[in-house]
C-alpha cells in the first residue's frame, strides 16, 4: 500500500474524490471525461463539454 494516491501512474486516484473542474464550481464531477496518458477530467451536469467524442 502506498499513502500518495496521486502519485503518477495510480489509477485509482479518480476513485476517490473527483469534482467538478470548473473554476469556483463545488459540484460534485458526476461526469468524467478521459484526457489521455491516464488522466480524467471531471464536470458536473452544467460544465461538462458537450463536444466530447462518444457522448
Ligand atoms: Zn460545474
Amino acid at each position: 500500500m502506498t499513502e500518495d494516491k496521486r502519485a503518477a501512474g495510480s489509477t485509482d486516484a479518480v476513485h476517490v474524490e473527483h469534482w467538478c473542474q470548473a473554476p469556483g464550481c463545488k459540484r460534485w464531477g458526476c461526469f468524467g471525461y478521459d484526457k489521455g496518458k491516464g488522466q480524467s477530467d471531471w464536470w458536473c451536469g452544467d460544465h461538462r463539454p458537450d463536444r466530447m467524442p462518444g457522448y
